[in-house]
């Protein structure tokens, strides 16, 4: 073969080899405005709450949808949810849970095409309007002057946290409360079905020892126990000398009772919360007689901000938002503008 063949083959060789690496070239470049394109669509995504929303509220029980103010609706919200009579940061602190609840609940789109939000606690928050909130005060035996004060307090919480919400990673967070936990608050993980969230684990919550369900006892006959047991269907075939035999089985990882053990069953101690009325899932078991005693300490699920806690901690020189910093690790409270 000529040398001027073999080169020029070569120089042909090197020419598709270039071509091709810079079609990979172009190729990739592609790929990478396309992935940068995305990111930056989800950041976006994520922090596009809008300041001083309008909010679509369902009546529950009459089917009617109300539009208001979201700032109105969490005056209708925060009393709803926690005492008026609360420490003020506490409130405050109440004020921000809620209006960062609604925000990820708006983004979810959770109620459907013509609502929002929802008045029913149990799908959405508590929520009652003005003239129903003074109305259960009223039934409550407060006079005019004090329920005034109650909302002229709510108003305060809600204005001077207004547009505030809580964030982690630019995301509304899952703003769990709950009503008191005094030997600590629950690590989410623990209960339904075992997310992680690095901003819902245990921390310390010093509480108030008046509050008056610090501390309370569930007591059960054996065969009442094993009949509702038997309605949830567990413990079928068992008999009134297994329900004696109970004792706790495991615990979660911050010491609340994850199950309890009946012969070779073991149940949740969260189904067990809700089917026998249990405060909470933080207790011990005494055998009496034919008579289970649960003695429970605090009230509610034990995730998030403890509103007992955050009442104490207000009246103790935190302001809300210590408060929030200190029920939710690592959150930021961001102002929408
Ligand atoms: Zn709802």
């Amino acid at each position: 073969m000529k040398k001027w063949l073999v080169f020029l083959y070569l120089f042909l060789a090197l020419t598709v080899i270039l071509f091709c690496m810079n079609l990979f070239r172009i190729e990739q470049n592609k790929k990478k405005k396309e992935q940068q394109e995305i990111e930056e669509k989800k950041e976006k995504n994520t922090i596009e709450y809008k300041a001083d929303q309008t909010i679509r509220v369902k009546y529950t029980k009459t089917g009617e949808i109300v539009a208001m103010d979201i700032n109105d609706y969490l005056r209708g919200v925060v009393p709803s949810e926690m005492s008026p009579t609360y420490n003020m940061e506490a409130l405050k602190a109440q004020a921000l849970v809620a209006r960062t609840y609604t925000y990820r609940k708006l983004s979810a789109h959770a109620e459907g095409e013509d609502a929002d939000m929802c008045d029913s606690y149990a799908h959405c928050q508590a929520f009652y309007p003005k003239e129903k909130l003074f109305e259960i005060w009223r039934r409550r035996g407060y006079d005019e002057r004090t329920i005034l004060d109650f909302w002229d307090r709510i108003n305060t919480a809600v204005v001077s946290t207004q547009n505030e919400i809580i964030t982690y990673n630019g995301e509304c967070i899952k703003a769990f409360f709950h009503a008191s936990s005094p030997q600590g608050t629950e690590d989410i993980s623990q209960i339904w079905g075992g997310e992680t969230l690095s901003y819902l684990v245990k921390v310390e919550s010093l509480e108030d020892e008046s509050y008056s369900n610090r501390t309370s006892t569930v007591e059960i006959n054996c065969d009442e126990f094993l009949n509702k047991l038997k309605e949830n269907n567990l413990c079928k075939g068992y008999n009134s000398s297994d329900i004696k035999n109970i004792k706790i089985g495991d615990y979660t990882i911050t010491g609340r009772v994850k199950n309890v053990q009946i012969r070779d069953q073991k149940v949740s101690a969260e189904k067990l919360r809700t089917m026998i009325g249990l405060k909470s899932t933080n207790f011990t078991i005494e055998i009496k007689d034919s008579t289970v005693i649960f003695h429970v300490i605090g009230y509610g699920h034990g995730v998030g901000m403890s509103q007992v806690g955050a009442n104490y901690y207000g009246s103790h020189g935190m302001d809300y938002r210590q408060i929030i910093e200190h029920y939710y690790t690592g959150v930021k409270i961001e102002k929408l503008n």
